[in-house]
């Protein structure tokens, strides 16, 4: 058997050494003995032992396959690297990722408080299952730091933020809100929802977050072909999720990681391919007719664009929009026409994606639209995507079925 090389110091080292994000990832990895570039796959659930000492010791580097094999360990050291966290778990979804770690952080009586604007199916969690607990979970307006701040009580045990938040892309300053929180209270943990900028583009630990999640399943999967999250903690949570872990057995595959660790390395070069549709698409978008508003952080006048200059300078590739007229027959005719978009959730992927989704449940509406459009913009031809969204626009009006008013 190999000897294997232990990447946590080397990337230690090498952040130590100020190299930039991408070149860690690609030259950590170096194994040496067997000279492949790539990282290994090593799939199991059974670890032999030498002998009853030390299987009963258990302090062997692997014991079984749900606490680590050499591969799911590389994912995770990349993106404790990527998150500058001092440990990572993986969960077999993103959702997972969210709802372990209210899981973990939570008890009877204990009160949160999450972004209103936040990844909707958290929020069915919180509504339905927390109260189950007697959790109680209050929602913040994303626009409005002094609404959390008066939302915020002696038994609040965690806040979750997400920025920018989903479909609307709202930009929370989670610096002056973390800052706010550790001065109010020592009792009360951060989370954020990292997925839409992953850690190349933005690190929530290094601005007061204690605990940061990405779902792995977008830009770091890349090829929609994998489902899996990540929670990434800070020194002082470490032991109590490493625990939460062994208690509740979470874990991905070895086959799903090493899929993710072929495409982390080249999620960066991607996101920068993302961005320069996504500024295209609003050139477009902002200039159409049928258009009522545009949701991008990257359009000077929207209320997020400070924020996103100052913490984020690269956008992915999604962006939403509203139609002028608020009709439901609309927005769908406008998705089924489309020939080179395709519908479907999640995004993240090359492939483009139209979708619509809802506002309802919010209580903090930064449109009078219910209904948005959501598209992921891959890597079909920026140009051929534009066209293929115009010639949809063309056979609504042509059917005469949008009423501007
Ligand atoms: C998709 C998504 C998730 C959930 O990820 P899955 O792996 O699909 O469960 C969580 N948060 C945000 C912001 C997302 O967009």
């Amino acid at each position: 058997m190999t000897k294997r090389i232990d990447y946590l110091n080397k990337i230690k080292t090498n952040v130590g050494n100020n190299l930039a994000d991408s070149t860690i990832l690609i030259k950590t990895f170096d194994d040496m003995d067997n000279g492949f570039v790539n990282n290994i796959l090593v799939n199991g659930s059974t670890i032999l032992f030498r002998n009853t000492s030390e299987m009963i010791k258990g302090n062997k580097k692997y014991t079984y396959g749900t606490h680590g094999t050499p591969t799911t360990n590389d994912l995770c050291v990349a993106i404790s690297m990527l998150e500058r966290s001092d440990q990572t778990i993986l969960t077999c979804s993103g959702l997972m990722a969210l709802t372990s770690t209210f899981l973990c952080v939570l008890k009877p009586n204990d009160h949160a408080l999450v972004v209103d604007s936040v990844y909707s199916p958290l929020k069915q969690f919180c509504k339905i299952f927390l109260t189950r607990f007697n959790i109680h979970v209050d929602f913040f307006d994303p626009r409005d730091e002094y609404n959390l701040k008066t939302l915020l009580r002696t038994n609040t045990k965690l806040i979750h933020l997400e920025s920018p938040c989903s479909n609307t892309f709202e930009i929370l300053n989670i610096h002056s809100i973390c800052k706010y929180i550790k001065q109010r209270s020592n009792k009360c943990v951060i989370s954020m929802d990292n997925s839409w900028a992953t850690p190349l583009i933005y690190k929530p630990i290094t601005q007061g977050v204690d605990i940061s999640i990405c779902a792995l399943t977008k830009y770091p999967t890349g090829c929609s072909d994998v489902v899996i999250g990540s929670i990434s903690t800070t020194k002082k949570l470490s032991l109590v999720f490493n625990n939460f872990k062994k208690l509740i057995g979470t874990t991905s595959s070895s086959y799903n990681c090493i899929l993710v660790l072929k495409s982390l390395k080249s999620v960066l070069v991607r996101l920068h391919h993302h961005h320069n549709s996504v500024v295209k698409m609003c050139k477009y978008l902002t200039t159409s007719c049928h258009v009522n508003h545009v949701f991008s952080p990257i359009l000077p006048w929207s209320p997020d664009h400070k924020l996103w200059k100052r913490d984020y300078k690269l956008s992915n590739g999604i962006i939403s929009f509203t139609l002028k007229s608020n009709n439901v027959g609309n927005y769908k005719r406008l998705l089924d026409d489309l020939k080179i978009f395709g519908l479907g959730w999640s995004w993240g992927g090359y492939k483009s994606l139209a979708a619509i989704s809802d506002t309802k449940h919010r209580h903090f509406k930064g449109t009078t639209n219910n209904l948005i459009i959501r598209l992921q913009l891959g890597f079909e031809d920026i140009n051929d995507l534009i066209n293929d969204l115009d010639n949809s626009f063309q056979r609504i009006v042509n059917n005469k079925v949008i009423r501007s008013n």
